[in-house]
Order: structure tokens, then C-alpha cells, then sequence
């Protein structure tokens, strides 16, 4: 009986110092997320507290990044735990293709499929360019070239024929709406979740339109690249925004690196994902978040650990 005695007040004595009922093996976990004007780190930062209201002295520590593909190297380099991503990227890279062509990364599994993100073709509007076609000899900023977007856009004007024909700069997203602002470019690509917050801003201090993609493009894109969607940007997005623009939509995942073993992956997707309702309250992207949609879309192996997590909450 003491023996047991004393294993409960080991148990206890455990709890109050991890706060967490079951305990992770760390008190720090760093997340790659994206540019501070875009949606991941928001996110990142999102999953952060949502940990902390479980497992108060537990610690999600927000990167900032260029995006989907440099989070991807830094998780390969074990410079980040875990990462949000494009899921398309997730799955070149595990793949060995396109952009990781000779660089199968093998360390990396899904944990969860998180928020649609729409390729947002964002123009001055005084550029004049009201068709995708217009983008012709016009110089658009497409981001870092780590970034996700900029590999979105590739395959995209590459459908259109247009890969020569565009002025395509590499630059973060940051100085793309310093650019516009100012005039030096004609406009930038984000692919990221919906409205963007930043655009929100850019499109109070400039005019901007929105740049629809035509029917019979995305049907090419859709036939050839299996991760994009059909999609539309709803009336009212972005300040002066009337119509309803056609996009494309690809998915946010949460992935890790090997440096999270499995007890921890179980955990982390345990506590953060244990309760859709209050990822949907926390923020606006996570309010479609449903334990089924979870695990869709995920072009990875699920990690053991995340899988045992959603199989328990079936
Ligand atoms: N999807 C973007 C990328 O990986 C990042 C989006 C964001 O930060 O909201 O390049």
C-alpha cells in the first residue's frame, strides 16, 4: 500500500510540475512557420498557447521562415521540430520530387491537415491588369525562393505558357507589399490562408485588385497537379474587392521532424488537437477544423504517434 502510496505522490508531484497530465519529454519545441505577414506564424503562434492552457511550462517557439520549403530543409537539418507546410511541398519532399529531386527527405511525418490556402494573385490596380493574361510583361514579386508560393506560381504561368513572359521577382512577402506600396512592382503572389491580414492592410494604403485565374487554366492545373482545388475568394476579402475571384486552393498541414518521437508527437497532437472546437475559436483559419479534416489531404505518412492521437478520439 505505501509503495503505491508513494508512486501517487510521485504522480502528483509530476503533474504539478509539467501541468500536463501525460508528459512530454520537453519544455521547448520549435515550429517553422512562415513570414510574420502571412497566416503560419499567426497559426504557430495559435498552437502555442493552446498547448500552454494544458501543459503551462511547455513552450511552442514560432520561427520565422521563408515558408513551406525552407521549413522542410530546417526540419531535415533537425533545426526545427515541427513545421507547417504546403501539402504539396510535404509531398515532394518526402517523394524526392520536383524542387527535392535528389533529396528524398525521409525524417518527416504528418500530424495534422490544418486550413485551405488559395494562390492569391494580388495587383496594383492602376497596373491595369485585369486578366491572367495581363500579368504578361509585368513585374510580380512571387516570393523567397523557399517559399512555397514561388513554386505555385512556377507550375501555374509554366501551365499558362507564360514562364518567360512575366517579370518574376524573388522576394519575401514583407517587401513585396513595400514594393507595391511604393510602385516599383505591379503586384505579388501569397499563396496563404483567407484574407490574409497584411493584404487587408496593403489594400488600405494602395488599391488593389485581385487577379482571377480563367475556367480552362484551372482545369489544365487541376488535371496535371493533384493537390490543387477549384476555388473562389469570396466578395469582400480585401478592401474594394466586389466579385467573387476564381483561385486555386491547396492545403496547410502540421508535420514533424525525427527530433519529436513518437510519445511526444502522440501528446502534442493530443492536446492540440484534442478539441477542434477551441482550435476553431482561436483562430479564424481553424474554425473549419473538424477531427475528420484532420487527417484528409495529408499526402504523407501520418506519424505513428499522431495516428494512435486521432484513432482515440474516433
Ligand atoms: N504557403 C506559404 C509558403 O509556404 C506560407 C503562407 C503563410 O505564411 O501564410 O510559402
Amino acid at each position: 500500500m505505501r509503495r503505491y502510496l508513494g508512486l501517487f505522490i510521485l504522480m502528483l508531484a509530476m503533474f504539478a510540475i509539467t501541468g500536463c497530465g501525460n508528459t512530454l519529454s520537453r519544455k521547448e519545441y520549435t515550429i517553422a512557420t512562415g513570414s510574420k505577414s502571412g497566416v503560419y506564424y499567426p497559426i504557430g503562434e495559435v498552437l502555442d498557447s493552446i498547448l500552454k492552457s494544458q501543459c503551462p511550462d511547455v513552450t511552442i517557439k514560432v520561427i520565422e521562415t521563408a515558408g513551406s520549403v525552407e521549413n522542410i530543409q530546417l526540419l531535415k537539418e533537425g533545426k526545427a521540430d515541427l513545421a507547417l507546410v504546403q501539402n504539396d511541398i510535404a509531398y515532394y519532399a518526402c517523394n524526392g520530387e520536383a524542387m527535392f529531386e535528389g533529396n528524398k527527405i525521409t525524417n518527416v511525418s504528418g500530424i495534422a491537415t490544418l486550413f485551405p490556402e488559395i494562390v492569391q494573385f494580388i495587383v496594383r490596380k492602376d497596373s491595369n491588369i485585369n486578366s491572367f493574361a495581363e500579368l504578361t510583361g509585368k513585374k510580380i514579386a512571387i516570393g523567397g525562393k523557399n517559399s512555397g508560393t514561388r513554386y505555385n506560381v512556377e507550375q501555374i504561368f509554366g501551365l499558362a505558357g507564360m514562364q518567360n513572359q512575366v517579370n518574376c521577382v524573388y522576394i519575401e512577402p514583407k517587401e513585396a507589399m513595400e514594393e507595391m506600396k511604393a510602385g516599383n512592382i505591379d503586384g505579388f503572389v501569397y499563396t496563404s490562408g483567407l484574407p490574409n491580414p497584411s493584404v487587408i492592410e496593403l489594400a488600405k494604403s494602395v488599391e488593389i485588385n485581385l487577379v482571377p485565374i480563367d475556367l480552362e487554366l484551372t482545369q489544365k492545373i487541376v488535371n496535371k497537379y493533384s493537390f490543387y482545388y477549384p476555388s473562389t475568394i469570396e466578395p469582400k476579402q480585401y478592401p474594394g474587392q466586389d466579385n467573387e475571384i476564381n483561385a486555386l486552393e491547396i492545403n496547410a498541414v502540421l508535420v514533424s521532424g525525427s527530433t519529436v518521437d513518437e510519445n511526444d508527437q502522440y501528446l502534442l497532437t493530443k492536446y492540440l488537437f484534442g478539441k477542434p472546437n477551441e482550435l476553431g475559436q482561436a483562430h479564424p483559419r481553424l474554425s473549419k477544423v473538424t477531427k475528420t479534416r484532420l487527417r484528409q489531404q495529408m499526402p504523407i505518412n501520418l506519424g505513428t504517434g499522431a495516428h494512435r492521437a486521432h484513432s482515440e478520439q474516433d
